[in-house]
């Protein structure tokens, strides 16, 4: 236990542990990987968050995501910084899928319009807790964008790295937000090797995707709050797309953690994890039934959240998938623009292309009979559609000339 640390409400954090042997490591340090290459995961004292919160206490809490705070590590609440991170709506669609209901949680609705704005406040606050003042983190975007809103809010000093074709208003946003970003003439796994060299010289503190423990913590609010807006009934079905994996990992664990404390009980949903067949790497180890997985080469997507050709998080997102009786699925660009365009057309909700994949995912899945129209199927929609491209809507009117009503 760091002495400095004034603890001013209980916590319940014991240790961190590696993903990959179990070694245990302590709480209240400042850590990156464990010494195996791999993530740390969070541990708690299950059995005190047991005793001394239960799901009425919990439920009759302001539905953000700090009502979870026995279940997460932060552990001073003057360390928590916040922009308003809110419980996302469960929106059902109706007119774009045949058969019932089929809920989007849509994540476009937090801070920074992704949720990215769940695992950075986590990360952030944590690394307010310890001391860091200066962080570095390769990103598609979203990311990027979600860092700088939260570093800046507490005075932590951000350098980021984006892919050079990241989406123009993410760049912006990320600079507008406090932080010095730099295009860089690679992927994000390119990007992440400079993040990682930087971190070697001691220049700052790497906050890649799983390199430090507390985003899968912040991901994790995803399953919890799945659990309370189901009345702790989980649905049959989880589409997630993925690229490093946090929040399909999150959720998981999140399961698990509301197991032991008796909230919920051992049936999971079936998890797919839903790629862009251009950037599939998840799929093809799944498929091959390997339990890491090898990276993608030439990765290209629409989907620019999901481009990620490596994960470190591989082998914990292949394991969650296999053990829930789900699968690792590819759709190509074609199938997600067109699952956009109907979301948005016929249901009045604007998904990002990532969101549009997973739509496209469970559209097959129904098709092939993976899914069937009975269960309750949930597809993440991971950020606003509004920081994406729309096709352009070219139509203006003169007022001066005569204006043909029946035309309009
Ligand atoms: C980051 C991101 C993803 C992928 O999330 P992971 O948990 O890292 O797999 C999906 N969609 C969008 C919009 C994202 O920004």
């Amino acid at each position: 236990m760091n002495p400095n640390l004034t603890i001013d409400r209980p916590t319940f954090v014991t240790h961190l542990e590696c993903s990959l042997t179990g070694e245990r490591y302590e709480a209240d340090r400042l850590h990156g990987l464990s010494r195996a290459g791999r993530p740390l995961l969070v541990r708690y004292d299950l059995a005190r968050v047991q005793a001394s919160l239960s799901r009425e206490a919990l439920t009759a809490r302001p539905t953000d995501l700090w009502r979870w705070r026995e279940l997460l590590p932060v552990r001073r609440t003057d360390d928590i910084v916040s922009l308003g991170e809110i419980e996302t709506p469960l929106v059902p669609l109706r007119r774009c899928v045949d058969g019932p209901d089929v809920w989007v949680k849509d994540e476009g609705r937090l801070p920074t319009g992704s949720f990215k704005a769940r695992g950075l406040v986590m990360a952030v606050a944590m690394a307010k807790e310890l001391g860091v003042t200066r962080i570095a983190m390769p990103t598609n975007g979203n990311a990027g964008a979600a860092l700088a809103a939260y570093a800046t809010r507490v005075g932590i000093e951000t350098i980021v790295f984006c892919p050079e074709d990241t989406p123009e208003v993410n760049v912006r946003e990320i600079a507008m937000q406090g932080a010095r970003v730099w295009r860089v003439n690679g992927l994000i796994d390119d990007c992440g090797a400079i993040v990682g060299k930087g971190a070697a010289e001691g220049r700052w503190f790497d906050f890649s995707t799983l390199k430090e423990p507390y985003r899968i913590e912040g991901k994790k609010t995803m399953g919890l709050e799945l659990a309370a807006q189901f009345g702790w009934h989980l649905p049959d079905a989880i589409f997630y797309p993925t690229g490093g994996g946090t929040g399909l990992i999150g959720m998981w664990k999140a399961f698990d953690e509301l197991e032991a404390l008796g909230w919920i009980g051992s049936k999971r949903p079936r998890m797919y994890a839903v790629q862009a067949s251009g950037c599939a790497p998840i799929v093809r180890a799944f498929e091959a039934g390997e339990e890491h997985a090898e990276r993608w080469e030439d990765a290209h997507t629409v989907a620019a959240g999901i481009r990620v050709p490596r994960a470190v998080g591989d082998f914990l997102i292949l394991r969650a998938v296999r053990a829930s009786g789900g699968k690792a699925v590819g759709v190509g660009d074609p199938a997600i623009l067109k699952a956009v365009d109907d979301a948005a057309r016929k249901d009045g909700l604007l998904l990002c292309p990532e969101g549009g994949a997973t739509l496209a995912a469970y559209r097959d899945a129904l098709r092939t009979g993976e899914v069937d129209e009975e269960e309750r199927v949930v597809l993440f929609n991971c950020a606003t559609g509004l920081k994406y491209p729309m096709p352009e809507a070219p139509r203006t009117l003169d007022r001066h000339g005569v204006i043909d009503f029946d035309a309009l």
